[in-house]
């Protein structure tokens, strides 16, 4: 399974989120520590969204992040106060390409998931009915995730809050496939969301950032493991705020 990490605070270099900390992504893309028997490492390409003045960026790659000697120099050159970023472990049968990578973005959005859609595409085809064909033509890849993204941002297009569109498209997926792994991970560059549906998560709040990340990057006390089935929420406005509250739990 993927792992995924979300940042809100000071403008930071990129290098000092994901490549220094000791356990941090790129320790966990070839030894992660909680993948609950979801796969060994996370190989399949990774991903990273940051928010600048004049926009989004965002760097993909089909490669393990540890082959990408390019990404290590831009990352510790470059520095943001909003980062969304994500190592891939590929879900068997689902392709190893640049385009299945998170972040998915569209405008200030960016999104991530970790886990899987059980007996995709089958079981959710009649969510997928209800959206524009265009969205469904358009996905960046044939895959679970980017399924997930176009209706997390269908709704997020209509004018959804950041918890309500991940919260209601893990209340939906649920319901059609209940033994999907479904952590979401999103922001806007101001708020953060994420949910935990089986995998791991834990969340660190400093006193000017909030961390939130499949796992802690290192031994600081102030990492705390966010419990299964909960959606967490996080600004700064105008200090790091960060709130957990249990998901609806699935009917019947
Ligand atoms: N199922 C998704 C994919 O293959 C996410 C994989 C994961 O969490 N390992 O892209």
């Amino acid at each position: 399974m993927c792992r995924h990490l979300g940042y809100l605070g000071p403008a930071v270099p990129l290098s000092s989120l994901l490549l220094d900390p000791p356990s941090g992504l790129l320790r966990q893309t070839w030894a992660p520590t909680d993948m609950r028997r979801g796969g060994t490492v996370n190989a399949d390409g990774f991903g990273v969204g940051w928010h600048t003045p004049s926009g989004v960026v965002r760097y993909r790659r089909a490669v393990p992040m540890w082959t990408d000697t390019s990404f290590a120099s831009l990352a510790a050159a470059t520095s943001s106060g909003s980062v969304l970023a994500a190592a891939r472990s590929a879900t068997v049968g689902m392709p190893v390409v640049e385009t299945a990578c998170a972040p998915f973005t569209e405008g200030d959005w960016l999104f991530s998931h970790n886990g899987v859609v059980a007996g995709w595409p089958d079981s959710v085809a009649d969510l997928a009915s209800t959206l524009p064909a265009v969205d469904l033509m358009t996905m960046d890849a044939p895959t679970d995730s980017a399924f997930l993204w176009v209706l997390v941002r269908n709704r997020l297009r209509a004018g959804a809050t950041l918890a309500d569109a991940l919260s209601s498209v893990v209340a939906d997926v649920i319901a059609r496939a209940p033994d999907s792994r479904l952590n979401l991970l999103l922001t806007d560059g101001r708020t953060m969301a994420a949910t935990t549906w089986w995998h791991s998560l834990s969340v660190l709040r400093a006193d000017d950032a909030v961390v939130i990340a499949s796992e802690p990057g290192d031994d600081s006390p102030l990492w705390t493991p966010v419990a299964d089935r909960m959606l967490v929420t996080a600004t700064l406005d105008p200090h790091p705020d960060v709130r957990i509250t249990a998901l609806p739990e699935p009917e019947g």
